[in-house]
């Protein structure tokens, strides 16, 4: 089969479109035709060596992955051949203290698909079969694979980590972004005010269209300022972060009294300070999210199939053009989400 390999980490760093051999199922594992793989950050963290773990080369990226079961180890019964299926890229173990209790997230024994095992830049991927969610039957691959991932991260924040309620203030930070695009969709779906920030017109725009009732300019230095203005200084109930470092501790600064901040990633940096003072004066909280549950993918696709969510789809890449996917995502022209079809 063919696949999209990392052979050389580097920003950018240097794949190969190359045949390599079909995987083959182990007792309790799937292969899937991949019809689609979404481009997340985490990929560009691949590429780059810039995750905490250890990556070995060559490998396959991809962790947003949809497609077909064409082959199944001897063990696997829920699953048949020609099942249309999304797949969640937490491996989690099923078994630990936490997956029992349906918390995969946070799973003990967790890997990445596409970071510790191949995944889905490429024909073809083996997965253990617990990982499978069911494809709605009016919910297209492409569209699966611009929400499952990033679409299940926000859904996770705003529904299990947090809980928006009915006319709270949220701020999702960078809303053109994969997670950004989905959290706009799913805090007005819970009946939110929302406020996000753009670094370009065009991704504000977009913003908009997603459903942001206000819109503000990330290059803007007071755009917390804007954020307390729009507010009437009240301040914003929950902000959607995933950027980390000064975008992070500006957060604090749009926070209501008894508002939190969930946040889900560091591009920008995994150290911050915090001043104390105001964060217990104003009882504000700051709250880490890891991933999904599978219960964030399954409701993530049913928003998908019943239209309370669009997929923010950007454009869609063949499988030998998946290097112009990474380097466009590089360059953050991007408004919403990039997906490859091989
Ligand atoms: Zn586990």
């Amino acid at each position: 089969m063919k696949a999209f390999q990392l052979v050389t980490h580097g920003a950018p760093g240097k794949f190969e479109f190359r045949d390599i051999a079909d995987p083959k199922p182990a007792a309790n594992e799937v292969v899937i035709r991949v019809r689609a793989c979404g481009l997340n950050r985490l990929d560009l963290w691949a590429e780059e060596a810039g995750l905490p773990v250890t990556m070995e080369l060559p490998r396959t990226l991809g962790g947003e992955i949809s497609g077909e079961v064409i082959a199944l180890g001897e063990k696997v019964k829920e699953w048949h051949k020609g099942d249309r299926v999304a797949v969640q890229s937490n491996v989690f173990c099923g078994t630990c203290e936490f997956c029992v209790c349906g918390e995969e997230s946070i799973c003990l024994n967790g890997k990445l698909l596409g970071v510790h095992r191949d995944g889905g830049f490429a024909e073809q991927v083996v997965v253990p079969a617990h990982l499978l969610v069911c494809l709605p039957e009016n919910v297209s691959f492409e569209n699966s694979a611009a929400l499952t991932l990033a679409g299940s991260t926000a859904m996770h924040m705003l529904t299990k980590r947090t809980q928006v309620e009915m006319g709270d203030w949220v701020l999702v930070i960078g809303g053109a972004s994969g997670v950004g695009s989905a959290a706009i969709q799913i805090a007005k779906q819970l009946g939110a005010y929302v406020i996000s920030t753009g670094s370009s017109d065009a991704k504000r725009d977009f913003a908009k269209q997603l459903g942001a009732d206000c819109v503000i300019d990330s290059n803007d230095s007071d755009w917390p300022g804007e954020v307390r203005k729009i507010t009437e200084k009240r301040g914003v109930d929950i902000v959607v972060e995933h950027v980390g470092g000064e975008v992070l501790m500006k957060c604090f600064e749009c926070l209501a009294r008894n508002g939190t901040v969930v946040t889900c990633g560091a591009t920008a940096g995994r150290n911050v300070q915090i001043n104390l003072w105001p964060f217990f004066v104003k009882q504000h909280s700051l709250v880490g999210s890891y991933g999904r549950n599978q219960a964030d993918i399954v409701n993530t696709l049913d928003w998908l199939s019943e239209g309370r969510i669009k997929a923010p789809l950007h454009q869609v890449f063949p499988l030998d053009q998946a290097a112009e996917a990474f380097k466009l995502l590089r360059n953050r022209a991007v408004l919403g989400k990039l997906v490859v079809t091989p």
